[in-house]
C-alpha cells in the first residue's frame, strides 16, 4: 500500500482515541475544562452510564459566540501561547484537543457564554462536522452535551464495560475531584437520580464522607506537610484501615488527579511493616509544587507527571505520612521481659521503628536484632522474639482457665507454659469459624419486629444493591424502598443485640467495588465484619462461665491462632522463655 496523508476525520479519530477512552475519560476533560474556567458549580449529568449522554454545565468564565468554532477546533486553547508556556502550566487543560477529539465520536453541542456578554451561542457538531451555530440568550457559564458516544467507533462501544462499572469509574473520578476541589459545588446526576451532592462548604473529610461513609471518613488521619515551593495535604488511613487494593490510593498534583508508581511505592513505604500483605491504605493526598518544577505534558491524558527531583518529592510523602501514623496512638507490644524488673524490651514497634527513622537511625528490621532501646547492655540474654513464641499455626491444646485480665485478656495455662488470650480477637476467630460451619446447616436468622431503614451514600446504591444477595445469604435481609434508602428485616442471629443500621453502614465500607477480587474474599471480607460486630469487645468482664467456654470453643477451632483478620488472638509464653527470663536458665 502507498503512504498516504489521512483524512482529516480519520486523523481526527485516531486522536481522539488516546484521549477519549470511555465516558469518564470525557467527563474529566470536561470537569477539568470547567475548573480551569473558574466554576463555582459544577453538574454532571448521565443517561445510561454516559453512553446516551454526558451532560457537564458550569458557572465559569464561559466562551464568546465568537469563539464557540475556535474551542472545538484541534489544537485551539486559551490555556498557553508558547512552547515555553508548556513548562509553566497552571491550567488542566493545554493541548486544546479534549473537545475537538470528543466531537470527533460523538454529537456535540456547546452552549456557552461570558459573563458580561451581551448575548452567547451555541454549536453542534457531529462527527467532527458543524452542524449548527448560532447566537443564544443564555445565563453565563458553558453547558456541553455528549450524546451518543462512539456512535461512530463500534469498536470503542465494545469495549465499554457494563454500565454500572462504567458509573462507579465516573463515581470515583467526581468524588475525588470533589474532596480536591472542597470549594467548588459539585452535583453528580445518572439517569435523572442525584448520585452526589457538595456544597463547596470547603470541609473536605465532609466529601469524604459521602463516597467512604462517616465511619472511613472519621477515622482517616490528616496529612500536612510545609516546605518552601512545596506543600503535601490530605489524609491517609490508619493502619487498621485497609483495602485489598491499590485504587483508593489517590494523588493530586497540582490539582490534577494523576496516577503514579513511584509515588504509590512512596507512600506504602511510609506503612513499611505496618499494614498485612496485600493490603494497602487508603489515602488522597495533594501536593502542591512550583509548575516549573513538574512537567505535565508527558502522558495523553495527563494521568502522568514527571517531577524534575523526584526523590524530594517521594521522600516528601514519606515523611508525611509517617508523621500522620506516629502522630496517632498505637499498641506497644511486649515481650516477656516486661516482667523482669528494670529491664524492659520492646517489640519492633511500627511507630518505635519509624520514630527511629525519623530521628536518622536505622531501627533493626527484624526483632531478633532489637537490644533492648532502653537499655542495650542488659545482662540477660535478648528475649525471642515474638513470633517465636506463637507457635507455628495449628491447634492449640487444651487450656487450664487462670482468670482475666484488665476485662481484656484470658490468661490460661497449658502443657507447654502460659497463654495470654485476647478476648475480643479470639471471640472473633470463634464467630467466625462458627458462622461458616452453620451456613451449611442453614444460619440462625433473628428478624426485626420493626424494620428498619437504612440510607445509602447515593454514589453507593448500585454497590449496595449488587450485594444485596450476598448479604441474604449471612442472614441479613435487605430490600429496596426506594431511592437510597434500603430496608433491614432480618439480620443474623449472633447480632441480634446490635444495631442492624449500624453493622450494616459499617459492612458498606468494607465492600469495594473490586471485580479482581473472588467472591469468597468479598465473602470472607463481609464475615469477618460481622463477627468483629458481635464478638466481645476488650474492656467487658466476662462471667468465669464465659471465660471457660470461650477458652473450649478456641480449642475447637482450626485456626485459633489468629483473628479473622489476621492478628493474633493469643501471646505463648513457653516455659523455656519463663525460665529464661526469670534467669533460671541461659547464660548470666
Ligand atoms: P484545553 O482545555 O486543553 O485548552 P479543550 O479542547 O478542552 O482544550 O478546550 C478548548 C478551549 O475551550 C479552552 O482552552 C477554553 O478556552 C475553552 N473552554 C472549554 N471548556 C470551557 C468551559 N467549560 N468554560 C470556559 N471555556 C472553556
Ligand atoms: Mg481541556
Amino acid at each position: 500500500m502507498p503512504i498516504q496523508v489521512l483524512p482529516e476525520e480519520v486523523a481526527a479519530k485516531i486522536a481522539a482515541g488516546e484521549v477519549v477512552e470511555r465516558p469518564v475519560s470525557v467527563i474529566k476533560e470536561l470537569v477539568e475544562n470547567a475548573l480551569d474556567a473558574k466554576a463555582t458549580e459544577i453538574i454532571i449529568e448521565t443517561g445510561e452510564a454516559g453512553k446516551r449522554l454526558i451532560e457537564v454545565a458550569d458557572n465559569g468564565c464561559g466562551i464568546s459566540y465568537e469563539e464557540l468554532p475556535l474551542a472545538i477546533a484541534r489544537f485551539a486553547t486559551s490555556k498557553l501561547k508558547t512552547a515555553e508556556d508548556l513548562f509553566n502550566i497552571r491550567t488542566l487543560g493545554f493541548r486544546g484537543e479534549a473537545l475537538a477529539s470528543i466531537a470527533a465520536v460523538s454529537r456535540l453541542t456547546l452552549i456557552s457564554c461570558p459573563p458580561h456578554a451581551e448575548h452567547g451561542g451555541k454549536i453542534v457538531v457531529q462527527g467532527g462536522k458543524v452542524e449548527t451555530y448560532e447566537p443564544a440568550g443564555v445565563p453565563p457559564g458553558t453547558v456541553v452535551r455528549v450524546e451518543d458516544l462512539f456512535y461512530n467507533v463500534p469498536a470503542r462501544l465494545k469495549f465499554l464495560k457494563q454500565d454500572s462499572t462504567e458509573r462507579n469509574l465516573i463515581n470515583a473520578l467526581i468524588s475525588r475531584y470533589a474532596v480536591a476541589y472542597p470549594e467548588v459545588r459539585f452535583r453528580l446526576v445518572h439517569d435523572g437520580k442525584v448520585f452526589l451532592q457538595t456544597y463547596g462548604h470547603g470541609d473536605r473529610r465532609e466529601i469524604l464522607a459521602t463516597y467512604y461513609g462517616v465511619d472511613v471518613a472519621r477515622q482517616m488521619l490528616e496529612v500536612i506537610l510545609e516546605e518552601p515551593d512545596l506543600s503535601i495535604q490530605g489524609f491517609t488511613s490508619p493502619i487498621a484501615l485497609t483495602r485489598s487494593n491499590r485504587r483508593d490510593i489517590t494523588f493530586f498534583v497540582n490539582g490534577r488527579w494523576i496516577q503514579d508508581v513511584a509515588l504509590t511505592s512512596a507512600l506504602l513505604q511510609a506503612y513499611h511493616t505496618m499494614l498485612m500483605v496485600g493490603r494497602y491504605p487508603i489515602s488522597m493526598l495533594f501536593i502542591w509544587l512550583d509548575p516549573e518544577a513538574v512537567d505535565v505534558n508527558v502522558h495523553p491524558t495527563k494521568a502522568e507527571v514527571r517531577f524534575r527531583q523526584p526523590e524530594r518529592v517521594f521522600s516528601a510523602v514519606q515523611r508525611a505520612v509517617r508523621r500522620a501514623l506516629l502522630a496517632q496512638p498505637v499498641g506497644i507490644h511486649i515481650t516477656p521481659s516486661v516482667w523482669s524488673s528494670g529491664t524492659s524490651h520492646q517489640m519492633i514497634d511500627p511507630a518505635w521503628q519509624m520514630a527511629a527513622d525519623l530521628k536518622g537511625g536505622t531501627a533493626p528490621n527484624n526483632a531478633q536484632e532489637v537490644p533492648s532501646p532502653s537499655e542495650p547492655n542488659t545482662s540477660f540474654p535478648a528475649s525471642p522474639p515474638l513470633k517465636q513464641t506463637l507457635l507455628p499455626e495449628s491447634r492449640i491444646p487444651l487450656l487450664r482457665l487462670v482468670g482475666q485480665v484488665g476485662a481484656t485478656y484470658l490468661v490460661a495455662e497449658g502443657p507447654d507454659g502460659l497463654y495470654l488470650i485476647d478476648q475480643h480477637a479470639a471471640h472473633e476467630r470463634v464467630l467466625f469459624e462458627r458462622m461458616w460451619r452453620e451456613r451449611e446447616q442453614g444460619l440462625a436468622v433473628q428478624p426485626l419486629l420493626n424494620p428498619q431503614p437504612i440510607r445509602v451514600p447515593g454514589v453507593r446504591v448500585d454497590e449496595f444493591q449488587h450485594y444485596i444477595p450476598l448479604l441474604q445469604q449471612w442472614g441479613f435481609e435487605v430490600e429496596p424502598f426506594g431511592g437510597d434508602t434500603f430496608l433491614i428485616r432480618s439480620v443474623p442471629a449472633i447480632l441480634r443485640n446490635s444495631d442492624p443500621v449500624v453493622i450494616l453502614q459499617s459492612l458498606l465500607d468494607s465492600f469495594e467495588e473490586d471485580e479482581s477480587l473472588l467472591e469468597k474474599e468479598t465473602e470472607a471480607r463481609l464475615i469477618a465484619r460481622i463477627c468483629k460486630r458481635a464478638a466481645v469487645k476488650g474492656g467487658q468482664v466476662l462471667s468465669r462461665e464465659e471465660q471457660e467456654a470461650l477458652l473450649r470453643d478456641l480449642e475447637a477451632c482450626e485456626s485459633p491462632r489468629t483473628c479473622p483478620h489476621g492478628r493474633p488472638t493469643m501471646i505463648h509464653l513457653s516455659v523455656e522463655v519463663l525460665e529464661r527470663q526469670f534467669g533460671r536458665r541461659g547464660s548470666r
